[in-house]
């Protein structure tokens, strides 16, 4: 009882996904990360040959869509769920440039869009969810009881993706993965279906001078008031 729903959305490389991890754990609740979802979507679209020279095929994708089954999958472990896609664990490729270099595409097509919608709508309906992406708090659960938008500066995001990628032996240089954080928050914030802005109700927290930890405690601060709320008002 006094569950809520937690949206948090952001532009690329925030650290939208951390910050929701640490809050569902300490919080005890569900965590879905919806860009693993539309970056499963964007390999199956590599692999299933409907990206042609960069180029989209959006019928063909269409077409295909059904046979995309995607499911999280607890590895405990890590204590994390990964993302499988059609039975195979997709975690690390779907995080690999040559997946954040379509994936913004992808993501305009409305049927993607509707298939994922669905899926993250049924697995909130219970709430007790901490949910990251860029239409959460505007589309998937605009009745969302607590809603974070972050933001940062485009260098420092970049910045920061580029040391992950390097950690896990990915050859790139910093000015690619800046030119693909400034690309998908173009194609993310200008298209027609769901783009990224900021819900009129959410708390805009920039953290390009702030640490993990302080972002946690502030946020899970927060997050604590709304509930205590919300089991008042039961
Ligand atoms: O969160 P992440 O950076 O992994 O998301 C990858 C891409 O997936 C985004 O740049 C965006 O194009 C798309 N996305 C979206 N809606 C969401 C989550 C992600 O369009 N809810």
């Amino acid at each position: 009882m006094g569950k809520i729903t937690i949206a948090i959305d952001g532009y690329s490389s925030t650290g939208k996904s951390t910050i929701a991890k640490e809050l569902a754990s300490a919080l005890n609740y569900n965590y879905v990360d919806t860009g693993a979802m539309y970056r499963a979507i964007t390999l199956f679209a590599c692999e299933n040959n409907c990206i042609v020279n960069e180029n989209i095929d959006h019928a063909k994708l269409i077409d295909l869509l059904p046979k995309a089954n995607l499911k999280f999958q607890l590895n405990r472990e890590l204590d994390l769920s990964e993302m499988f896609l059609n039975g195979k664990n997709v975690e690390q490729e779907i995080r690999s440039m040559r997946v954040s270099k379509q994936v913004s595409k992808i993501s305009i097509i409305p049927e993607v869009r509707e298939k994922l919608v669905s899926m993250q709508r049924k697995m909130g309906i219970d709430k007790g969810i901490v949910m990251d992406g860029r239409d959460i708090g505007t589309v998937v659960f605009p009745n969302a009881e607590f809603k974070i938008f972050m933001t940062a500066s485009p260098d420092i995001r970049a910045s920061r993706r580029y040391k992950e990628l390097i950690s896990k032996g990915e050859e790139v240089t910093f000015e690619e993965v800046l030119k693909n954080v400034r690309e998908r928050d173009y194609i993310d914030s200008n298209r027609a279906n769901s783009p990224l802005l900021k819900a009129e109700d959410a708390i805009e927290f920039d953290n390009s001078d702030m640490g993990l930890k302080e972002q946690f405690e502030r946020i899970h601060y927060h997050a604590l008031q709304v509930i205590e709320k919300q089991k008042k008002n039961a």
